[in-house]
């Protein structure tokens, strides 16, 4: 990287902020993205540590006077390259904007710096409130500021949603350098577009978000983890919408094939607990402010699951029985991981996923490729695994990646629900979008970022 330009650098935030030593900064130039699929990062790079939106509105002033490309960094744990810096320039990392800023109980929020991680967040609401934040995509490194840029999802999106619901005000520093606040403790705010969510899910291409102000809710005492067994996927299928429509709403419904159940286990040194027949598992996790709902909810669940014959259920109420479901769950993609091509996100719409799953099945069949399906079922969004051959993407890779994503817009779903767009699913954005709809999009990256120096190469190029 030119002198000049760390020389400015170390002006704004002072030298003990600035890298530029390649061995340094690798830890800075990739993120979670499947190695055989992640861009390369351009090594021209230098990392800057601001302190302040202050010094990240002068480096964002400097950058854009001289069309120097800025990636920002969270805490890394992105899939789909957001965070890799493709082209020479500045990797603009968070990580000392970490305070918690106030926990407003009165109001039911909490509003912290974009560099906060999500186990410091849970860790203050675990020793401090009653209260409790919803949003836990798998990865408790990541950062506030990373989740609301790729509006992140996870398994409890069932009864709360997706990060979008979540966010109330942004505090975010535009390309150009100007503070803009969005938003506010509102409930509702309908004044003029709403900047807000634009904000929300552009995974670093239009604005920098230094703080978040998020919705907290009360901690329900009682939880309990449901595993029903099930011998066909539609069976297990079919029950999900019966369960929602009889309103009882779990925090989340996580489907797993068995044999990936007992190779996630056995990688842990475990033991799947349902073992009483059956070859496919759904995982219900319930909350409940009483012990008596949580007793009778579970009930219900099973006594429905028993209609689309279900072979098989077992409860776990205590924290170690649950916690145990929960890291086999949270497993799922260890024993596959060295052999992983592709971990795709795909969404359809929730009444669909027998279908989805059955023309999955048959592409599986006709690349013979031991694609293994997983996810959150009661969202609709189920991860693939397409699996490499050797170390290597099978030829057929791209031709099979597409024909899956064709086969989810058929049944009106998207190619990304929660990962985000980031460098590696952007080419398949005229499979989702018009023509009209992606210029749109271009006009709003140009609206923000005249210059296009925040995150090149992410969502659109
Ligand atoms: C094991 C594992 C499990 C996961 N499970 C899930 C899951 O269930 N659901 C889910 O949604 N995701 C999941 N993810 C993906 C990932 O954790 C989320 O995308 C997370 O929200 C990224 O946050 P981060 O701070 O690590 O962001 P990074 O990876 O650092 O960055 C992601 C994108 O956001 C931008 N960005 C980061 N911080 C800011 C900021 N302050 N301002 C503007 N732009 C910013 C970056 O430029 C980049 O484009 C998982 C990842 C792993 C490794």
């Amino acid at each position: 990287m030119k002198d000049e330009i760390i020389e400015s650098l170390v002006q704004i935030v002072g030298e003990d902020w600035v890298l530029d030593d390649l061995s340094k900064m690798q830890g800075y130039l990739y993120d979670e993205t499947e190695p055989l699929l992640r861009p390369e990062a351009s090594e021209d790079s230098v990392v800057v540590k601001p302190g302040s939106p202050e010094e990240i509105s002068e480096i964002l002033k400097y950058a854009n006077k001289n069309l120097i490309p800025v990636t920002t960094r969270g805490g890394g744990t992105g899939v789909v390259g957001g965070a890799i810096p493709i082209k020479p320039g500045i990797v603009l990392s968070l990580e000392r904007l970490n305070k918690v800023v106030e926990l407003d109980e009165k109001n039911l929020m909490i509003t912290v710096e974009a560099g906060v991680t999500l186990a410091d967040l849970l860790e203050v609401l675990g020793s401090e409130s009653k209260l409790f934040f919803p949003i836990h995509p798998g990865d408790e490194g990541a950062q506030i500021g990373g989740m609301v840029a790729t509006n992140a999802g996870g398994t409890k999106a069932v009864k709360h949603g997706i990060m979008r619901n979540h966010v109330k005000a942004l505090e975010v520093v535009l390309p150009t350098g100007e503070i803009v606040n969005l938003g506010g403790k509102l409930i509702k705010n309908n004044m003029g577009y709403d900047l807000l969510h634009m904000m929300i899910g552009s995974e670093g291409t239009l604005g920098i978000i230094t703080k978040a102000t998020l919705k907290l809710y009360a901690k329900n005492k009682y939880t309990g983890t449901l595993v029903v067994s099930f011998n066909t996927r539609r069976e297990a299928c079919d029950s999900v919408p019966k369960i929602l429509q009889d309103g009882i709403t779990p925090l989340a419904v996580e489907y797993m094939d068995r044999i990936v159940a007992e190779k996630a286990a056995q990688q842990l040194g475990s033991k799947w607990p349902a073992d009483n027949g059956g070859s496919v598992d759904l995982i219900f996790m319930l909350d409940e402010p009483t012990e008596d709902g949580l007793y009778s909810n579970s009930e219900k669940i099973v006594e429905i699951c028993e209609k689309y014959n279900s072979v098989d259920s077992i409860i776990a109420e205590t924290a170690k029985e649950q916690r145990n479901i929960l890291e086999i769950r949270s497993n799922a993609y260890g024993p596959y991981k060295d052999n992983i091509s592709d971990a795709l996100d795909i969404a359809v719409p929730p009444s669909t996923v027998p279908e989805f799953f059955d023309d999955i099945a048959a592409l599986a069949e006709k690349y013979n490729n031991n694609i293994v399906s997983l996810g959150h079922i009661a969202d609709g969004n189920i991860h693939n695994f397409i699996m490499g051959e050797n170390g290597k993407l099978p030829s057929y890779y791209e031709e099979l990646k597409e024909k899956m994503y064709k086969t989810a817009l058929k049944y009106g779903g998207t190619v990304t629900a929660e990962h985000g767009t980031g460098k590696t699913r952007k080419k398949h954005m005229p499979l989702q979008f018009t023509e009209r709809e992606i210029e749109i999009m271009k006009n709003i990256k140009n609206a923000f970022d005249p210059n296009g120096i925040l995150n090149p190469g992410t969502i659109m190029d």
